[in-house]
């Protein structure tokens, strides 16, 4: 029979959560529910000069944040310590482990011994089987043992998931240390006693750990238990082939949720790290990648991680949800730009919802919402200068009198609607056979402060007649003196 299907998620709170584990979370994640099986959470906190309960707050915060729950209760192994030596003792007894008295000098002596002779060290079990007496002595000479596994000669030998068979002469596997001198017991013994106490079905976790899933296998071997299924997950490299790591850029969820990523767009994307969809297909809504994603579809081919294509699959899920939808993810980082306050947000919804609707095919971020639509919500113009000089002082009357004639001729309209404004824009260009972007531009610089941007009627139709007549009464105003700033800043960059 089969073990009902149980997987884990077992990070350890040293830091803020790294992409590769919330990958780990997320695969395992998608498993159990695909497969109606059960994800649970422990935390492996048994390190306690790294381990801090800050960490494992953030832990929380970010599972919570990509939507990835769990099942039953989080198991802390900082509360299991009686049971790790407890399992440990039932080693002993059963002759699995020994006792070993060697001083780390004296064992570090008959390595480099070894090493000499051009051999390997492996523990000579010199303490594996001794007499009481001889125990007692050693004991009295103030020698504290470490616990170690037994490791049987031959070789270990696994069936992974998605690496195929993988296997390791246990020569390579030495004797290690389960329980410190100190009574604390080992990371490897801690993991194995609590993924036969959860009944874990399935270890699934990244590939960095296949090392010590040897070390696993031999201990589930010594407590007689039948091995749980592995699947090692791919590697994730950087751009440049090197293991993916803060030289890279971010590497920490939360630092893509402070900039603006998506939670559904981060699901999205670290799901098709590793995982063959077997189309092109690579948006992805989360309930999609519940119901396709495969554990039988992940590679063990090393997968780059892309930002470029990170940032575009984030610009799809802004573009996929509706400015109402926007509204709430947006308007925080308004706030945290100083665009405007937290109170205004419920006031000013109409407005924000229309400069959304403007911005949203254009934003790759949510970050850039703040950036690319500052000049919605600032009452000091910022002229980027480079656009005065392209657009304003190669001809300074010309276009000064150009922006004269559009806020005569906006002022002049009772409504402010997209039709009317360009209306206006169009007949005073060809009043003044003039072509309609030798308006469009000046006035663009003189309302955004930049070349580029949304559709010029319907900015001006958002930002409304009140301040769009008062900006360009005030480029009017300030026209000479911005115009000599940014050119004498173009001779002197
Ligand atoms: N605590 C380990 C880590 O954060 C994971 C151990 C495991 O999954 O077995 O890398």
């Amino acid at each position: 029979m089969p073990r009902p299907l149980r997987v884990r998620f077992a990070p350890s709170p040293t830091g803020l959560l790294h992409i590769g584990s919330a990958h780990t979370a997320l695969f395992n994640y998608l498993f159990a529910r695909k497969e109606q099986g059960k994800f649970l959470l422990r935390i492996e906190d048994t390190d306690i000069k790294r381990s801090r309960q800050e960490w494992v707050g953030a832990i929380f915060d970010v599972l919570n944040w990509l939507g990835i729950d769990w099942d039953e209760e989080v198991v802390y192994q900082s509360q299991r310590i009686d049971r790790y030596q407890e399992r440990a003792q039932e080693l002993l007894d059963i002759g699995k482990a020994y006792r070993c008295y060697y001083l780390p000098e004296e064992l570090e002596e008959r390595k480099q011994a070894a090493l000499k002779k051009g051999k390997s060290w492996r523990n000579d079990r010199r303490y594996a089987k001794i007499s009481e007496t001889e125990r007692k002595t050693l004991e009295a000479e103030g020698r504290q043992p470490v616990v170690r596994l037994m490791i049987p000669a031959g070789k270990t030998v696994l069936q992974d998931r998605i690496l195929g068979e993988i296997e390791v002469d246990n020569s390579t596997i030495d004797d290690f240390v389960i329980v410190r001198s100190n009574g604390s017991p080992l990371y490897h013994l801690a993991v194995v006693v609590d993924d036969i106490d959860m009944e874990i079905s399935h270890v699934i976790r990244g590939l960095d750990h296949v090392t010590n899933t040897f070390k696993h296998v031999q201990l589930f071997h010594a407590f007689g238990y039948d091995l749980p299924e592995f699947g090692h997950l791919p590697n994730i490299l950087g751009q440049d082939k090197k293991k993916l790591s803060k030289r890279h850029g971010a590497v920490s969820v939360s630092e893509y949720r402070d900039a603006g990523y998506l939670t559904d767009a981060v699901v999205n994307f670290l799901s098709l790290l590793g995982w063959q969809t077997g189309d092109d297909q690579e948006f992805f809504t989360r309930e999609e990648l519940r119901r396709r994603f495969s554990l039988d579809q992940v590679h063990k081919r090393d997968t780059v991680f892309d930002l470029q294509k990170f940032e575009w699959l984030n610009g799809q899920h802004i573009m996929a949800l509706s400015e109402e939808e926007l509204l709430p993810l947006v308007s925080p980082f308004l706030v945290q730009a100083g665009l405007m306050a937290e109170e205004a947000i419920v006031d000013q919804r109409a407005y924000i919802l229309a400069v959304i609707g403007l911005l949203k095919e254009r934003c790759r971020t949510l970050v850039e919402f703040a950036i690319r639509g500052k000049f919605f919500f600032v009452t000091e113009m910022d002229y980027n200068p480079k656009a005065v000089r392209k657009h304003w002082a190669k001809e300074p009357e010309a276009a000064n009198q150009r922006l004269r004639w559009l806020c005569d001729g906006f002022n002049a309209l009772d409504s402010f609607n997209t039709e009317a404004l360009e209306g206006v824009l169009r007949q005073l260009a060809e009043e003044h056979g003039l072509k309609a972007a030798q308006f469009i531009h000046p006035c663009r610089v003189a309302l955004t402060g930049e070349m580029a941007g949304p559709s010029l009627f319907h900015l001006i139709a958002v930002l409304g007649k009140d301040v769009v007549i008062e900006r360009l009464e005030q480029a009017l105003q300030i026209f000479p003196e911005v115009i000599k700033s940014a050119v004498d800043e173009g001779q002197n960059p």
